[in-house]
């Protein structure tokens, strides 16, 4: 009898580990269990091209229905997963229905974090994860439409700028002092600030949000000082939460995310865990990290879809990530954290530009605006380990490919630590 694969989610993940699977005759049953009515989508466009109406629905999908069937593979569709007994190796749905399962993988991603303030429940206030959130944000977006955002990070700027496309009004409400705070240094926030407001969004910092005022339906934000914002719809954009719910239940070991090691098992031997849901160590970093991006949802599903076959291989990957608004293309290669000294390269007025990080003289990570050159040599660069002077960097006459690499651990071009032993990243971890 053929082994019983059971995904539960069905999104960027579930989607490439059946992907990798079906490309590799994976000999056993596959169903995925999705809470939504979709077959596996792309969320990025979401807040670009979808939002903007760009792109149909039909585009979102990584593979239209009929993949699924070609290759055997059960949807069950607009049904969650409520109950996972790792021991009877059976999941129970919401609807009642039991399904035995020999492997299982976890594939739940994220779900958007709710601010807990007055008036939070009212008409009119979305958040943006899913095809029915940007269809609801949308339905409210038109020219003289006036749009309240709630943060200013990667998905409430991206939304910003498309709402100027549709000519809404648009205000961005953020509690730090700057936009993009979490992830990219001050003077590239600065960059992006200054780009906004020439568009005509209002941008107001150090502004946190006290509630929404309106009887059913939002009318404004009161800010922190008292001031009203008023607005037809608002989007509430401050961050994700791994859904590790199921997991939690079933007495998996969680920590900011499913707890997988560099082979995408958790700590029951017969599930296994990718993308945003899961804390994974990361040989390249040296340390556990939870990432949101496509990027890892794809790579540590291949290692998932990897282990399952009975084909192990560490995952090991340099983090990337991209933004579009208007018409930038951010880019960044590597994890910026814990930078001591940042260094641009290029001229931020040319709206093409890098800023390198560096940390104890080493390259750590590369924010680039409209520049993929420096983005895939500061990805190669990360990976190395390179130490780069900030004289080379900022000359842009300079040829940065050459510089040395500081920690020549065999990492190919594009990045991926080559041969990383299960247990480096363990005494790394
Ligand atoms: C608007 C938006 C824009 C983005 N832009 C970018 C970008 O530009 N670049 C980038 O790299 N990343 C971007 N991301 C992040 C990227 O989309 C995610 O990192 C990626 O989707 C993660 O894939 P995943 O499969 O882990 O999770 P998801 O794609 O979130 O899929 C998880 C699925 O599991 C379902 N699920 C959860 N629990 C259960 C359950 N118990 N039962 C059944 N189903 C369940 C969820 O409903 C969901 O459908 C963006 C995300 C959003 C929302």
């Amino acid at each position: 009898m053929s082994t019983h694969l059971i995904i539960v989610g069905a999104g960027q993940a579930a989607a490439q580990t059946i992907l990798t699977l079906t490309q590799k005759r994976y000999p056993g049953r596959i169903t995925v269990v999705g809470d939504e009515p979709y077959p596996p989508y792309q969320r990025p466009p979401l807040s670009k091209k979808y939002l903007s109406g760009e792109l149909e629905r039909e585009r979102l999908f990584v593979r239209p229905t009929e993949f699924y069937e070609q290759h055997g593979v059960t949807l069950i569709l607009g049904a969650k997963a409520e109950r996972l007994e790792p021991v009877q190796q059976r999941l129970t749905l919401a609807d009642g229905r039991q399904l035995d399962y020999d492997r299982l993988l976890l594939a739940t991603g994220s779900r958007v974090r709710k601010i807990d303030v007055p008036g939070a429940d009212l008409a009119g206030i979305h958040y943006l994860r899913t095809i029915a959130d940007a269809d609801g944000i949308l339905g409210g977006l038109g020219p003289d439409k006036r749009l309240v955002i709630v943060g200013a990070g990667y998905i409430g700027l991206e939304i910003a700028a498309v709402a100027r496309a549709h000519r809404a009004h648009v205000t961005v409400l953020e509690a730090t002092d700057r936009v993009m705070a979490r992830v990219v240094c001050p003077e590239v926030g600065t960059f992006y600030r200054g780009v906004h407001e020439a568009a005509g969004v209002e941008i107001a910092c150090d502004t946190a949000v006290r509630g929404f005022a309106g009887d059913d339906h939002v009318t404004g934000v009161i800010a922190s000082d008292g001031r009203e914002y008023p607005c037809d719809v608002a989007v509430v954009g401050i961050g994700i939460v791994p859904e590790t719910e199921l997991a939690e239940q079933a007495g998996l070991v969680c920590d900011d995310g499913i707890r997988v090691d560099e082979y995408a098992c958790t700590s029951e031997p017969q599930i296994y865990a990718a993308g945003d849901c899961t804390n994974h160590p990361n040989a390249v970093l040296g340390r556990r990290i939870r990432l949101e991006s496509v990027h890892n949802a794809i790579e540590q599903s291949k290692t998932a879809a990897l282990s399952l076959l009975g084909e192990p291989a560490a995952y090991a990957q340099i983090p990337w990530f991209w933004s579009d608004q208007y018409d930038l293309k951010l880019q960044i290669a590597g994890i910026s954290t814990g930078y001591d000294r940042v260094v641009l390269r290029g001229d931020p007025a040319e709206r093409k530009f890098a800023a390198y990080y560096l940390r104890d003289s080493r390259l750590i990570a590369v924010d680039a605006i409209n520049s993929p050159k420096d983005f895939l040599l500061g990805k190669r660069l990360v990976a190395q380990g390179a130490m780069p002077s900030p004289q080379r960097i900022e000359d842009t006459t300079a040829d940065l490919a050459t510089v040395e690499s500081g920690d020549p651990t065999g990492i190919s071009d594009d990045g991926e630590v080559q041969g990383a032993s299960g247990a480096g990243l363990d005494r790394q971890a």
